[in-house]
């Protein structure tokens, strides 16, 4: 589903943020991607999503190279994956709804899809009574499972997440890391999460990618991520 050849990342300033990253997922894998801060797993999950581009090296997201993708094909690629965000970037003038169903009117999918879409994926993320309410009047965890929502709203085939337990606090975190283990074991949606939160990775295993200094330091199968704090 995601394979990555010998990808080099130098950014403008000459920072080597990814030296020589080697790596595939398959379909329908759950992976977290660990290290320091600094590490490069930003850059990592950036270049997945084509928000940066490797310096050399090759990235395919089901089958498609993005190193040789032209910028008017970009919206293509993304609608094979799905991103969540540390912060949710969701629209504040958009009811959740909206911001939902803007994912898919981007893309020009027709409204009768759009609206049965949409109320399947808010009832999967269990936010189906709260469509009409705007962000700001929903807690940080259900601003994030609109995000999911958002996600995948799409059906795509693999959703990147950067820290998307980051702004909450323990007991969200774990719900939310039940709708991602829903998504990926009901769709079959491969995930690829950066993420600190050691608690997380050491009790719900899955394949661990540790990252330092642009490499792969460690790339194990039900890994563990340090001690617990
Ligand atoms: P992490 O997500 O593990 O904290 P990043 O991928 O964000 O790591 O950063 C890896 C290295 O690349 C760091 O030294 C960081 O300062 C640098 N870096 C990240 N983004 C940029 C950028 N846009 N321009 C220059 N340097 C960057
Ligand atoms: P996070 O770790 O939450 O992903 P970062 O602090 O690594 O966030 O980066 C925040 C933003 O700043 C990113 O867009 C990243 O690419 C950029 N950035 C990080 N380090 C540098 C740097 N040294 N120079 C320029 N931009 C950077």
């Amino acid at each position: 589903m995601i394979k990555m050849k010998d990808v080099y990342k130098k950014y403008t300033n000459g920072v080597v943020a990814a030296n020589g990253l080697n790596v595939q997922i398959a379909p329908g894998e759950f992976v977290y991607v660990v290290g320091p801060s600094g590490a490069g797993k930003s850059t990592f999950i950036k270049m997945m999503y084509r928000e940066e581009k490797p310096t050399s090296g090759e990235i395919y997201i089901d089958g498609t190279n993005l190193a040789t993708l032209k910028n008017r094909e970009v919206p293509f690629v993304r609608r094979k994956l799905g991103v969540v965000f540390q912060d949710f970037k969701l629209l504040p003038k958009l009811t959740v709804y909206e911001n939902v169903a803007f994912a898919m009117e981007v893309i020009e999918a027709p409204s009768d899809t759009i609206r049965d879409r949409v109320t399947e994926v808010l009832d999967l993320v269990g936010l189906k009574a709260k469509a009409r309410m705007l962000p700001t009047e929903l807690s940080g965890g259900e601003q994030q499972r609109v995000s999911i929502a958002r996600s995948i709203v799409n059906r795509p085939k693999v959703v990147i997440a950067d820290e998307p337990t980051g702004n909450l606090d323990p007991e969200t975190s774990w719900d939310i890391m039940n709708v991602f283990r829903d998504i990926n074991e009901q769709l079959g949606t491969t995930i690829v999460m950066a993420t600190h939160n050691k608690n997380i990775v050491n009790r719900i295993r899955h394949r661990v990618i540790a990252i330092e200094g642009g490499l792969i330091v460690r790339d194990e199968a039900e890994g563990v991520y340090g001690y617990e704090i």
